[in-house]
């Protein structure tokens, strides 16, 4: 899905290194649950937190240590989203869809 929307890159720190989130931007002009799922996304991003009480796990040191290895620079974080959250791929992709349908 990510290739649909426009993402910007914040600068990040994790674990006193620097790095960068790339997180969609908020479409304006998309329906209210696309909108908040990917707020949600953004905010679980931004403060570790999403509000249907999903964490987001940080990669670890090693985590990171072998994506490094791999040749990645990006290391992926992972988020389990509770049933239902508009963060989800259950529900944000389809409304994704739909809205580009529209377009
Ligand atoms: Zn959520």
């Amino acid at each position: 899905m990510n290739g649909h929307l426009r993402h910007t890159a914040h600068p990040a720190t994790v674990d006193d290194e620097q790095g960068l989130l790339v997180l969609p931007d908020v479409p304006d002009d998309a329906p209210e649950v696309l909108r908040e799922g990917i707020a949600r996304r953004r905010i679980t991003a931004t403060t570790g937190r999403c509000r249907c009480g999903a964490v987001l796990v940080m990669p670890n040191r090693a985590q990171r240590r072998q994506a490094a290895r791999r040749g990645g620079t990006f290391t992926t974080v992972r988020v389990e989203h509770e049933d239902g959250c508009p963060a989800t791929n259950d529900v944000l992709e389809p409304a994704l869809r739909a809205w580009k349908a529209t377009r």
